[in-house]
């Protein structure tokens, strides 16, 4: 293979110096800057596929894939074709389009609990606009969110959210008024009992729980069995609606989602990532009695001047449609085994603790001796191995996130040539750290 040990990164590091005088931190997203890592981020150039070329001319296998939305990898021929055929005849009306109704049909009819769907132009939107919708609907003020869960930068949902939340080590945000999370409950994720508990107390005030049902910011964490089922019973008995954050789950895990693969159905779905084809997009979605309270149709107001873009609807709808066309899913599956086997393999051969936790192609290989299922146990991963272990993939030209709370994420491009030199990459940089 073509990649390199001993990365050259001055263009990076010049970029970032500059980068830093004009944008705060030197990025417009915080995990991006590598600070958790301690090193320069990774200047991106250009990308084909599962490979990401930087501005140093290094060229990486990409597990980050632009933290979830590119499935099918980077630059596909057939997304990046539809993007310029759109593009030509106008980039946004602020006018309804046919593309939006052909985008939010394939949803319905992939998600079995969403008969309508508003499209909004990011993850946080869609969250932040569920939560509204659930109140407004209820007539209740509290919600329920999980310790680690991060469901973007809201003010109600930013209370011990995971991955660049936890990875700056901020509790909480300053600029957050008080009043404004004073509602929010924060329980441990995939602890039923303490749900119980909430609701005992104040269940005829909680108007929802938001949860991702597989937890991907504080790295992976499947929900326990009967954890989603258990969640789905108390919000019914108390008359509360369940949100399930499919905003990285959402035909990622499964074509219809997590709440596909696990069988539950929320009342509310919020998505993001994937239904964008690498453009920026969000959407929330749910039955017809609910969804019809959103204005126009109803009195909850929501709005966006670029929401429904026809570009990102087009390379959404295109993107979902070559998903539902394919095996890509078995494919996804088998790849991504192969890869957690070897990192298994690779850790029991060097005597290094590691926890892999993968549903899917969401994959996150833990530095630590027990089991992770929820955020205490995923913060006692050792942190300073894991900088050291990423700094040397890194170099062996692997590009994973740069946070042990995050998610690599395979995608339809990655090779097997890409795993098995991964893997081998793996046990390379394992190596070089217990020496
Ligand atoms: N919800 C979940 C589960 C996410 O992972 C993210 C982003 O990573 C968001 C919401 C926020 O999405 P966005 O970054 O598009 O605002």
């Amino acid at each position: 293979m073509r990649f390199n040990t001993g990365r050259e990164d001055s263009h990076s590091k010049e970029a970032f110096y500059k980068s830093q005088e004009v944008i705060p931190g030197g990025v417009n997203s915080p995990v991006r800057a590598f600070s958790s890592v301690g090193l320069t981020p990774v200047f991106a150039l250009s990308a084909q596929g599962a490979h990401v070329t930087d501005i140093d001319g290094n060229e990486f296998i990409d597990y980050i894939g632009s933290w979830g939305p590119l499935i099918l990898g980077h630059a596909h021929p057939e997304i990046v074709h539809t993007i310029q055929k759109v593009a030509i005849l106008g980039t946004s009306f602020g006018l309804p389009t046919e593309i939006e109704t052909k985008l939010a049909r394939q949803i319905c009819d992939s998600i079995s609990t969403v008969d309508m769907v508003r499209m909004v132009n990011s993850g946080t939107e869609a969250t932040m606009s569920a939560l509204r919708l659930a109140r407004g609907y209820t007539k209740r003020q509290k919600i329920v969110k999980f310790q680690g869960g991060y469901h973007g930068h809201a003010d109600a949902l930013l209370i011990k959210s995971g991955s660049g939340v936890a990875t700056l080590g901020l509790p909480d945000s300053p600029g957050v008024p008080e009043s404004v999370t004073a509602d929010t409950i924060t329980l441990p994720y995939n602890n039923l009992d303490s749900v119980r508990t909430a609701f005992e107390q104040f269940g005829d005030q909680i108007a929802a729980i938001i949860v991702e049902p597989v937890a991907g910011n504080m790295g992976v964490v499947p929900p326990l069995p009967g954890f989603l089922q258990g969640l789905r019973e108390t919000t019914s008995r108390y008359g509360s609606l369940l949100i399930f954050d499919e905003v990285m789950t959402g035909y990622r895990v499964d074509y219809h989602g997590a709440q596909g693969l696990y069988e539950i159905e929320p009342d509310l779905t919020c998505l993001g990532k994937i239904i964008g084809g690498g453009l920026p997009v969000g959407a929330y979605g749910g039955k017809h009695q609910i969804m019809k309270q959103i204005a126009p149709a109803g009195p909850i107001y929501q709005a966006g001047t670029l929401a429904g873009n026809p570009l990102a609807m087009s390379a959404g709808y295109k993107t979902l449609q070559l998903l539902s066309e394919s095996t890509i899913y078995d494919e996804l599956e088998r790849k991504s085994a192969k890869l957690a086997e070897g990192f298994e393999k690779n850790s029991l051969n060097l005597g290094v603790p590691l926890k892999v936790n993968r549903v899917g192609s969401m994959l996150t290989a833990f530095f630590s001796e027990l089991d992770v299922m929820d955020y205490e146990s995923a913060k006692q991963s050792n942190k300073q191995l894991f900088q050291k272990y990423y700094a040397a993939m890194l170099d062996f030209g692997i590009l994973m996130p740069p946070s042990p709370y995050e998610v690599m994420f395979v995608s339809a491009a990655h090779s097997d040539e890409d795993i098995e030199y991964t893997i081998q990459s793996h046990y390379k940089a394992l190596k070089k750290i217990v020496e």
